[in-house]
């Protein structure tokens, strides 16, 4: 599904000396490496503040941990993404409130969000799923009319931009109050290990965000709020410091085979091809088919029969997972459910070559 190695490859010699240097000069934590990369990162994404952290988990939990919630509150979120986005929710005792997805895009319905609001809904969490920033116009709509706090989980989406009815650009991650990213060495922006972040334009509320990262601490040893550990090491920011000039390189990369694999399969009238909606730009962390003969796990098999890799994001969604199940309903999730049966993931990542993606187009072609 990816090829990190070649990556790497291109880039060893720079990568080896960083790494070699954060060893000399011993600064493991918190070295010059982690702040040098958050203001690159800042200057990248146009926000005011990047909070490096230990993952992409954390983030969303120290994001979660910045407004002052109470148990019982309820936390909006998409029913069709990873686990992490609504782990934490209940994790901190606040309430996850599933929603639907749009069949079109993969991100959380604007019409059902407004259905699932209540008097304890505080925070919309959207997801941009798979490299496509969710509708944030009207998300940000819907959270002003109700008083409402939006985190980005862009975990998917680092490099993506939102484009405004106006035909204004923001960086996915900081169009919301806060938004959280993942480094996670898969991802559009991977480190060699695990690493996050948390990003806002709210200088206030950066600052609660910084000292709940550091055990709730600004001054050594005197803590004002119950926080956590979770750091970015120095050599994790080294790599990412490296790799963040390439990132516009390595989505163009993405996207130039997602159009590649978009081309040669939309002749075929049972697949459905990604939709990239006039309000955001796809970096495709992902590219995902919709398999509309009902043939999916077929079409898996006959794949892995060729040696060609395919995924199944996300085989279960989280209104259907066990760990959620005094959370959640079984109904309201007509498109989710079909996603469920439907969705298939192809090889995605910057080293494809044409020639590859031609061979896995003339596969799919094959196959009855
Ligand atoms: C990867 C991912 C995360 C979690 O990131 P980690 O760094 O693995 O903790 C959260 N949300 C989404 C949507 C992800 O894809």
């Amino acid at each position: 599904m990816v090829d990190l190695k070649t990556q790497y490859q291109k880039i060893e010699k720079q990568v080896d000396t960083a790494i070699k240097e954060v060893i000399t000069t011993s600064n493991f934590i918190n070295g010059k490496a982690v702040k040098e990369f958050a203001s690159d990162l800042e200057n990248y994404l146009g926000v005011k503040h990047v909070i490096p952290c230990g993952n992409g988990t954390d983030a969303l939990q120290i994001a979660l941990m910045a407004f002052e919630l109470k148990p019982g509150d309820e936390i909006i979120t998409s029913t069709f993404t990873f686990i992490a986005t609504a782990e934490v929710i209940a994790l901190l005792g606040l309430t996850p409130v599933f929603v639907d997805v749009d069949s079109n895009n993969f991100n959380i319905s604007t019409e059902e969000i407004k259905k699932k609001i209540t008097k304890k809904t505080k925070v919309i969490l959207p997801v941009h799923l798979y490299g496509q920033c969710a509708p944030m116009e009207e998300i940000l709509e819907i959270a002003k009319e109700n008083n409402l706090y939006v985190i980005e989980d862009t975990a998917q989406a680092i490099g993506s931009n939102f484009i405004f009815k106006d035909g204004s650009k923001k960086a996915a991650g900081t169009i919301g109050d806060i938004g959280t990213t993942s480094f996670f060495p898969s991802k559009n922006l991977g480190c060699y290990g695990d690493g996050g972040a948390v990003f806002t334009n709210n200088s206030e509320l950066a600052e609660k965000i910084k000292m709940i990262t550091n055990h709730g601490s600004k001054i050594k040893y005197h803590h004002e709020v119950v926080g956590v550990n979770s750091r970015l090491d120095s050599i994790q920011a080294a790599i990412l410091k490296i790799k963040l000039p390439l990132l516009n390189e390595y989505c163009n990369s993405r996207k130039k085979a997602a159009k590649q694999y978009s081309d040669g399969l939309s002749g075929l009238n049972w697949i459905k091809t990604p939709v990239i909606e006039n309000y955001s730009e796809h970096v495709f962390h992902q590219y995902t088919l919709q398999i509309t003969n009902g043939k999916r796990d077929e079409l898996k098999a006959y794949l892995e029969s060729k040696n060609i890799s395919s995924m199944i994001y996300y085989p279960i969604p989280l209104h259907k997972q066990k760990a959620f199940s005094e959370y959640s309903t079984l109904d309201d999730f007509l498109v989710t459910d079909l996603l469920e049966s439907n969705v298939l993931s192809l090889p995605m990542h910057t080293e494809l070559s044409e020639e590859t993606v031609n061979y896995i187009i003339k596969t799919i072609k094959e196959f009855k």
